[in-house]
């Protein structure tokens, strides 16, 4: 079966193409800048190509990736009939608990959500539609970033705001990565051999974004992040948790809009905002050695944040037995998970430091035989586990 994965954001559709039968990435790329000027399609497989197009909307950038697909040059397949079933990634599910096969139904009652992630649904509704149209009859899934966290307990998933506002609004805590963290459960379980249903396991997603979900017995019992994705520890440009007051006190102060203010909280805050150089890990910890005391501030307060959490976590779950490092920060840069689990023997946790200074994207143990915790690092492969689950919903529909 060949599935094609699309994740849309915004301005962008990111694909993959697989052949399920060949457990194969048969192509690779994006459209990126849609409705902007210097749109551009560009491929990482089966060749790379950045190719320059007019881009007014998604359904003109679905249009251009299946051409590219069917490509009689360097396409690699020859019909858009080969496309078996389509996987989109959808950011924000609202009560969905579990990927879905997308009826006619379904889409228009999860279109009731979309005013819950503004940036995003609106461009995954477009896309979705756009599918529709170019393929009509082909199947499609939807894989919801929420869904995992759908099991949290309403003690943790509620605000505690006046209790209306969830009732009439749906405001609460959804979480987000979820389909991160069911992947690296289930890649963690095969392969440091436990049963996840049994366990207690803290996943820390550390990439640009940054979640943390506390699982116990497969089943997510908290997580970082919130009604939207700026709760939990600091992250590359967003504050993570923060005072509300804080924020008024400076939209005040500063006569910033409502849309400033998320500018704010979501762009320029975080790394970028306390070491004044850079959002990115690996050019802060660069910057860290070279002196820069902001950047030494930044990296202590991001670590600092992270430790909390899993505290917390531990605490949540009443004690930890694995403790996963998963996302481009997580996968790649030891100074952080160092910073992370460092005074954590009291739970436990013994970081084999020269093994974690070794470990770059593989999946590896990095803590020492002796520990009681089991730490490691599971790189994280969301767009396997969407054409997963679509082989599996597309297959069981037509059984
Ligand atoms: P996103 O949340 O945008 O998907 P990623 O998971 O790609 O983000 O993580 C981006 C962060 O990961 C950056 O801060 C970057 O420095 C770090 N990172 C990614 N790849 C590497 C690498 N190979 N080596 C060191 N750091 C990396």
């Amino acid at each position: 079966m060949k599935i094609l994965i699309l994740n849309c954001g915004s301005s962008s559709i990111k694909y993959k193409l697989y052949d399920m039968a060949a457990q194969q990435v048969m192509a690779a790329g994006g459209v990126e800048k849609i409705g902007l000027a210097g749109a551009f399609l560009k491929t990482k497989t089966p060749q790379a190509g950045k190719y320059m197009h007019d881009i007014p909307d998604h359904a003109t950038g679905l249009r251009f990736v299946l051409d590219e697909l069917t490509d009689a040059d360097h396409g690699v397949i020859k019909s858009l009939s080969e496309i078996d079933a389509i996987g989109d990634r959808i950011t924000h599910g609202g009560p969905f608990s579990e990927s879905t096969l997308l009826t006619p139904e379904i889409f228009a009652e999860w279109k009731k959500y979309i005013g819950l992630a503004p940036v995003h649904s609106p461009a995954q509704a477009k896309s979705i539609q756009a599918v529709m149209d170019c393929l009509p009859g082909v199947p499609q899934v939807a894989i919801f970033d929420t869904a995992f966290h759908q099991t949290l307990p309403d003690y943790a998933y509620l605000y505690a705001l006046p209790y209306r506002y969830y009732e009439e609004d749906g405001v609460r805590r959804y979480g987000f990565h979820g389909t991160s963290f069911r992947y690296v459960m289930q890649r963690a379980a095969e392969v440091l051999h436990f049963d996840p249903h049994h366990s207690r396991i803290i996943i820390a997603h550390i990439g640009n974004g940054i979640s943390l979900a506390a699982v116990k017995d497969g089943k997510c019992v908290d997580t970082t992040m919130g009604m939207m994705p700026n709760e939990g520890p600091m992250m590359g440009t967003r504050t993570g948790d923060l005072d509300p007051s804080a924020l008024l006190y400076v939209m005040d102060k500063h006569h910033l809009s409502p849309a400033q203010a998320i500018d704010l909280t979501n762009k320029q805050s975080g790394v970028l905002g306390i070491s004044g150089i850079t959002n990115d890990i690996r050019e802060l910890v660069e910057a860290t050695k070279q002196g820069n005391e902001r950047a030494q501030l930044a990296l202590k307060m991001y670590t600092y944040r992270l430790k909390k959490y899993v505290g917390a976590y531990a605490a949540v779950l009443g004690g930890v037995d694995y403790i996963i490092f998963t996302a481009g920060v997580g996968e790649n840069q030891p100074p952080v998970r160092r910073g992370t689990l460092e005074g954590m023997e009291y739970l436990g946790v013994q970081l084999d430091l020269e093994k974690n200074e070794q470990v770059y994207g593989q999946e590896t143990i990095i803590s020492t035989p002796q520990s009681r915790v089991t730490v490691a690092v599971i790189p994280t492969d969301e767009e396997l586990m969407m054409a997963q689950d679509t082989l599996r919903i597309v297959s069981q529909a037509k059984a």
